[in-house]
Order: structure tokens, then C-alpha cells, then sequence
């Protein structure tokens, strides 16, 4: 007989990894809520859990579906992501030197910047996308990760991860790569040579708006993956069982709800780049992107359902624009099924690199007719 053909993620994931609970044969898992499991008799611990901060089966549900998504060898599933970041972060030790991308999510950057210092943790922020920059930056033997978002808020840079993870390598540091927009559906960071890969689980994931998660997926389950554990332990940072069966639940139409976004936001894209309201649309599906190249190569079947514009008439014209829509609705986060538009300089604040007049679109798998006229109706004022 042959080896039966691998399952592609969107086979995985539509059937949650095809398990079946063992005593009711639900094809749907149930919810594991315990805080606490019995010790068996001889005062050992057979089931694998002991209590509910470390252990949840729910969770590793969610673990599992993500992992195989991401091809990892262990996955974990945090409160949010910004808990699973900083966990990594964390994991370094003092002493440790990381890289980061000058732009990239701020609330991360504004950590890395303000508050890992205090955990003895050195942070050099240089633009990932230049390789030859990053390998003037990496410290050899001091330099522990290089962090890449790709594409990256809210300017959607593209990082060339196999070039990065090159650099790290050579240098004695491991690349973790924020993957939150790309998805395990349009980019495989371990498989380009990331040791580690993040996500904010609260968008794509998920993608219906109503969880906050993160995950880490690492490369091998070696010293780093289990000082991420201890943490997550520890620090109590493990997501809700029912929030990781929430996830669970959304992941498996993360094939279709991610094409269909990257589907819409290209055909924006497409459109706004002829919009007269509109000086720029950032989105790296566009030949003129600065990332398109590396991304054509390291983004498989889509670019994303991110993108941003810039409005002509600065920071009043972009807000009144937002001010309009009346189907996009005006929030920030991204990558749920209904379309998010965002001032996103409101929400940075002071210090931020996003250009005043930009708007940052979050397509969501509505028809494309339908949003495009609304923002249409939105730029014409
Ligand atoms: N990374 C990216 C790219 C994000 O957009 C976000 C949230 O907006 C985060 C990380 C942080 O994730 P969370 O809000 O789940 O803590």
C-alpha cells in the first residue's frame, strides 16, 4: 500500500485534527473545565494533569489544531498575545539582547522598548527588512532572538524570513516571527526557518472577534519551549478552556475565512489605488509594494486581508472618512469576518511611526461590492 497523501491545513483544520472523544464518540470535544484531577491511588499522576494552571485538554485541543497548522514540534496556547510574547521574551533571561522591527504592533514595540529593560533584557530596534541592516545589528554571542512581524502593522513591511533566520543563526540567536497576518494558510515561518512562530490568536484564529488568545509554535521542544511553559505556568497565563474550545471552533474555517479576506482586501487594494481621495495604498499584493517580491515568494496564495491607505488632506481628512463608512465598522484589532477601519496614529499616540493620514482597513469576507461602495462613499465625502 502507499503512504497516504499528507491532509492539507484546510482538511486539519475543518476537522479539528478529526478527533473523536473517546467516551461519548462526539465528533466535537467537549469542554474541560476542571481546576483540579484525582491522584490515582499510588500517588501518581497517569492522566498527565494534575491541576488547571498547567493542564487543560481544551486548550491542548486548540494546541494541537494550531500546531499542525504551523508544523511545529510544540505549541502553546497563552491568554493573548501579547502574554505569549512577552512570555518568549521572558524565556531569554536577563542579559539577553534581542533585535526587533523598527515598525511593527506598537503595544509590543512599546514593552520591548519601556519595559524589558527592567528584566535585563536590551532591545535594538533596525528595519528587518533590510537583511544587510539586521546583519550589522545582530550581536554574535550576545544576541539571543530576532523578532520579525510579516507583513507588519501598519505599514505591512515584508521581512524576508529565510534570509533572516540565516543571519540569526550564524549569529547564535534563534528568529521568532510574529505571523499574525500572514496565518499558517499563507505563510509556514518554521518551514522558511523560524525557530519560533506567534500569534495573536484573537485575530485570524480565531477570527470572530469575541476571543483574546496567543500561541506560541516552536520549531523543536527544547530548553526555550519549556522555560515558555514554566512561564505560562508559573505567571498563570493559559488561556480559558472555554475560550480555547472558542478557538478551536474558529479555526476550523481559518482556510476559507483568510482567502476570502485576502481575496477582498486585494481587490480593494486593487480599486483604491485609483481612488483620487487616495495619495497610497500599502498592501503587499501590489507589484509597487517595496515587499511584494519577498512576499510573492514567502506568502502562498495570498497576501493577507491587511492593507492600509493614506487620504489626501493629512489627519482630518482621514478621520472624517472614517467618520463615514456605514458598513466598515470603526474599531481597532483585525482579522475577523466583518471589516474593521481604524485611524490607527489615534491609537499609537505619541512616538508613533504611522503616517497621521493613514487608515488601516481589516477586510473581512463580506462581498467586496458591497465594502468597496461604502468606503468609496466614505473617501468622496
Ligand atoms: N501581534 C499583532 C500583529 C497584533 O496585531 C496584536 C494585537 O493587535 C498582537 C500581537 C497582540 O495580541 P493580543 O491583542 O491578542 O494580545
Amino acid at each position: 500500500m502507499t503512504e497516504p497523501r499528507p491532509l492539507s491545513p484546510r482538511t486539519l483544520a475543518a476537522q479539528a485534527l478529526g478527533r473523536i472523544d473517546e467516551s461519548t464518540r462526539a465528533i466535537v470535544p467537549p469542554i474541560h473545565l476542571a481546576t483540579t484531577f484525582e491522584r490515582d491511588p499510588d500517588n501518581l499522576y497517569r492522566s498527565g494533569n494534575v491541576y488547571g494552571r498547567p493542564d487543560n485538554e481544551t486548550v491542548r485541543d486548540a494546541e494541537a489544531v494550531i500546531g499542525a497548522l504551523e508544523g511545529a514540534a510544540a505549541t502553546l496556547v497563552y491568554g493573548s498575545g501579547m502574554s505569549a510574547a512577552i512570555a518568549l521574551i521572558l524565556s531569554l533571561g536577563p542579559g539577553a539582547h534581542v533585535i526587533a522591527p523598527g515598525v511593527m504592533y506598537w503595544a509590543l514595540r512599546a514593552w520591548l522598548a519601556n519595559e524589558a529593560p527592567a528584566f535585563g533584557i536590551s532591545v535594538d530596534f533596525v528595519e528587518t527588512e533590510d537583511l544587510p541592516a539586521l546583519a550589522r545589528a545582530v550581536k554574535p554571542g550576545a544576541t539571543r532572538l530576532v523578532w520579525l512581524e510579516t507583513p507588519s502593522n501598519p505599514l505591512w513591511g515584508v521581512s524576508d524570513i529565510e534570509g533572516a533566520a540565516r543571519i540569526a543563526h550564524a549569529a547564535g540567536a534563534a528568529l521568532a516571527v510574529d505571523s499574525t497576518c500572514a496565518t499558517p494558510i499563507f505563510t509556514r515561518p518554521i518551514a522558511l526557518g523560524a525557530d519560533v512562530v506567534m500569534h495573536s490568536a484573537t485575530k485570524y484564529l480565531n477570527g470572530h472577534s469575541d476571543v483574546i488568545a496567543g500561541a506560541l509554535c516552536f520549531a523543536s521542544d527544547d530548553a526555550l519551549s519549556a522555560r515558555a511553559r514554566k512561564i505560562r505556568q508559573s505567571h498563570g497565563l493559559i488561556l480559558h478552556p472555554f475560550e480555547a474550545f472558542l478557538l478551536t471552533r474558529g479555526l476550523r474555517t481559518l482556510d476559507l475565512r483568510v482567502r476570502a479576506a485576502s481575496d477582498n482586501a486585494m481587490e480593494l487594494a486593487n480599486r483604491l489605488s485609483n481612488h483620487g481621495a487616495v495619495s497610497a495604498v500599502l498592501y503587499p499584493g501590489l507589484p509597487h509594494h517595496p515587499g511584494h517580491a519577498v512576499a510573492r515568494r514567502q506568502m502562498k496564495g495570498g497576501f493577507g486581508g491587511m492593507l492600509s491607505i493614506r487620504v489626501r488632506g493629512g489627519a482630518e481628512a482621514a478621520i472624517a472618512t472614517a467618520a463615514r463608512v456605514r458598513l466598515w465598522k470603526r474599531a481597532t484589532s483585525l482579522g475577523g469576518v466583518e471589516s474593521l477601519i481604524e485611524h490607527r496614529a489615534s491609537i499609537e499616540g505619541a512616538g508613533s511611526p504611522c503616517p497621521p493620514d493613514l487608515l488601516r482597513l481589516s477586510a473581512g469576507i463580506e462581498d467586496v461590492e458591497d465594502l468597496w461602495r461604502d468606503i468609496d462613499d466614505a473617501l468622496t465625502g
